[in-house]
């Protein structure tokens, strides 16, 4: 029985978690589920789910989650210092980081420094300090097992290729909603527009950041840590009908690809079971109705964030810090309707430019510029 702790399980790639351990129970113990704002969900779930665990990271939501499971066993925190404590119980085998953004980081390090495998949901974890991480991971010796549907193509097309170095990859990219709108058109989608994603349902985060591509751009750097690739060996392909989840070439002119329908739980159950596949009744690939699979090159011109995020690969250091702090604050600002779509862009441009750059940076120094960069691309929208 691998036990398992879940973080962020009441967002998208928590409850599809919650889902894929239920339904194989010979394999799996539920020992710890977190939340955020929705501490009505955490409590349905810890009465459904039967955790040992509970913890809320806003601490101003114990009392009512305490109060509405106080007829049960289970025990309640609160804080994210509380889950960063929790994550490193002996009675954890895996850890299921699906937080959303930046504050994935602490806990990830944590669970990693008490040697934890780590199922990766959190591709701000690696964005932000991809580095620090991979250190971690190789120190402690522990497994950072990928979430993400394009990484989890690669780590499945890899399998049984350990002698075998990439050439390079193809991650595929939907294009999201805004994919054949001129750059005119995006000056005025809203918010509600760009959270209507054609092929995929997630959280409110990920979305807007599928819709303006700095979704694949942080994928790009998730790819370089996890698979060792620099920029040269890392190509985004436009594939709208999203079902070749990504490709790896190798030194033959090989490439293996990972084909199946848009459904996380196959990426999240191959990360929790690895190297073994279970049998599942996910919805199988009909390929006599796909009419066809389609390829193109992305635009970095009305796509600026790509474009970015490959920059910010290239530098290093702290850049990529910078660009997912003030993306995170763009993000929000959009999503509150404070500013427009291509706005976003210019504001992450004008942080990246405005902030000092650090070539090694330590933890702490990731914390002090993630709240100058945020300081920063606030300022910016309120001018
Ligand atoms: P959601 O917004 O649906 O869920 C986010 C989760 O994180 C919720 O449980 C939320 O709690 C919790 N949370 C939010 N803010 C904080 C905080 N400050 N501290 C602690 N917990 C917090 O996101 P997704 O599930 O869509 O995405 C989660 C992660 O997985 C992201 O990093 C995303 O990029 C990645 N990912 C998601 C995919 C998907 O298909 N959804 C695909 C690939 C990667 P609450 O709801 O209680 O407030
Ligand atoms: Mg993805």
């Amino acid at each position: 029985m691998k036990k398992i702790a879940i973080l962020g399980a009441t967002g998208s790639i928590g409850t599809q978690t919650l889902e894929v351990i239920s339904q194989y129970p010979d394999m799996f113990e539920l020992y710890a589920i977190t939340g955020n704002d929705n501490w009505q969900l955490l409590a349905q779930q810890a009465r459904q789910y039967q955790p040992e665990v509970v913890c809320v990271a806003n601490e101003s939501n114990y009392l009512p989650l305490k109060e509405a499971l106080s007829d049960m066993p289970v025990k309640v925190y609160a804080g994210m210092e509380s889950i960063a404590q929790m994550v490193q119980m002996s009675t954890i085998d895996m850890v299921v980081t699906a937080m959303v953004g930046y504050a994935g980081l602490l806990p990830t390090i944590k669970a990693i420094e008490a040697g934890k495998d780590i199922a990766l949901a959190n591709k701000e974890t690696l964005v932000v300090a991809g580095e620090l991480i991979c250190e971690l991971a190789d120190k402690y010796k522990v497994k950072i097992l990928p979430v993400d549907s394009e990484h989890s193509a690669i780590f499945q097309c890899l399998t049984g290729e350990q002698l075998n170095p990439i050439e390079k990859i193809y991650l595929t990219a939907s294009g999201g909603p805004f994919r054949t709108f001129s750059y005119e058109e995006l000056k005025h989608v809203t918010a509600a527009q760009a959270l209507r994603h054609p092929n995929w349902t997630m959280g409110a985060k990920i979305t807007i950041d599928s819709a303006s591509m700095m979704n694949k751009g942080f994928e790009v750097i998730e790819a370089k840590w996890l698979f060792g690739l620099n920029a040269q060996q890392i190509e985004v392909l436009v594939h709208p009908q999203s079902i070749v989840h990504s490709m790896v070439q190798f030194a033959d002119g090989a490439v293996k690809a990972q084909l199946g329908t848009p459904d996380m739980r196959l990426p999240i159950l191959y990360a929790l079971t690895y190297p073994r596949r279970m049998q599942t009744n996910y919805e199988r690939v009909d390929f006599l109705k796909i009419s066809s699979l389609t390829f193109e090159a992305p635009d970095t011109k009305r796509f600026r964030n790509l474009a970015f995020a490959f920059e910010a690969m290239e530098r290093g250091g702290n850049a990529p810090c910078v660009l997912n702090a003030a993306n995170e604050v763009v993000v929000k600002a959009f999503l509150q309707g404070k500013i427009g779509f291509l706005q976003m862009s210019d504001i992450i441009e004008d942080t990246m430019q405005q902030t000092e750059f650090l070539s090694s940076p330590s933890y702490e120094d990731y914390v002090q510029c993630d709240a100058m960069a945020r300081r920063m691309a606030q300022q910016l929208i309120e001018k």
